[in-house]
């Protein structure tokens, strides 16, 4: 049957999963839920409709009765099921425990496969917001971590610089719980967008007290910014107050006058001293103040 109707091979219907996988950050719903995607792979292949309406017969003898079946929604799941067993991308069961949801979901190994499939250099991976189970996790347990009462923000045990795997899973677990937190927005300005292609945030996800003063990936040292007020506030231009006000600098009077402006916008005084940033839904993760205080002493020029 499988010959005669000419259905993609298993190798290729892999494939087609894994790229479909990474155009949708990593996630796609299974199959039986999503007939969306079922029809999306099925256009990238072009099928015809004798293709897409094709079902299987089971007999069931001992209840007898016949159980029909779609060959195309069959061939994604062999294909899914495959990708599963090599462990490129976990199980809806696996993710519905991780994510509350039915999806399937690149792993670290997937997400790999899929970049090299489309010739995307492995080095992008850093800045592109793909879920990968594993990332996954740590943005999960960033999330879900209790609050501590004294937060310390200073990581004692990165003295020794060290880019090892799990420090950038963990980088990466950083930016995306905190851009997840502040829904892709800068807290500052709102800006929100992403690139014509979808697949990464303007919003950069700030240290409070940064990498180099071993700051940690935590989300109590972090906020999402933009580009622009990520740059300012990393110098110094504002900081926030502990009731998460924003405080500009003194040394804004002093700038002249044709400094700081992209045409009618003004980088800082369109932010006003004492305007509350856009915070996350919960107060857990809200900025910690012991990273906010060492921000003010250390980085802030009043
Ligand atoms: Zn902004």
């Amino acid at each position: 049957m499988l010959k005669k109707l000419k259905m993609p091979i298993r190798n290729e219907v892999e494939e087609a999963l894994l790229i479909a996988l990474f155009k949708h950050n990593g996630v796609i719903k299974e199959f039986g839920s999503s007939e969306e995607i079922v029809a999306e792979i099925a256009d990238d292949f072009g099928l015809n409709e004798e293709q897409r309406s094709a079902y299987l017969k089971t007999i069931y003898r001992k209840e007898n009765r016949v159980k029909k079946s779609s060959l195309w929604h069959r061939l994604l799941f062999r294909a899914a099921d495959a990708l599963a067993k090599e462990k490129y991308v976990s199980r809806p069961t696996q993710t519905l425990k991780l994510m509350n949801k039915r999806e399937w979901m690149l792993t670290e190994s997937g997400f790999d496969k899929a970049l090299a499939l489309l010739n995307i250099p492995a080095s992008k991976k850093e800045f592109l917001p793909t879920k990968s189970y594993e990332v996954q996790k740590i943005v999960k347990k960033l999330h879900e971590t209790k609050r501590p009462k004294d937060y310390n923000p200073f990581d004692k045990k990165k003295k020794v610089v060290k880019v090892s795997k799990e420090t950038t899973l963990r980088t990466r677990g950083f930016r995306q719980a905190i851009i997840e937190a502040y829904d892709c927005k800068c807290s500052v300005c709102g800006l929100k967008i992403y690139s014509p292609d979808t697949l990464s945030w303007e919003v950069e996800a700030a240290h409070i007290v940064p990498h180099r003063a071993n700051g940690k990936d935590d989300i109590w040292n972090g906020i999402a910014l933009c580009h622009l007020h990520h740059w300012a506030f990393d110098v110094g231009w504002f900081t926030l107050l502990n009731n998460y006000t924003v405080q500009i600098s003194s040394r804004e009077d002093s700038l002249p006058s044709d400094f700081g402006k992209v045409g009618n916008y003004e980088l800082l005084k369109s932010i006003y001293n004492d305007s509350r940033i856009s915070l996350p839904g919960r107060k857990e993760i809200y900025p910690h103040k012991n990273a906010m205080n060492w921000h003010r002493e250390n980085i802030f020029h009043q």
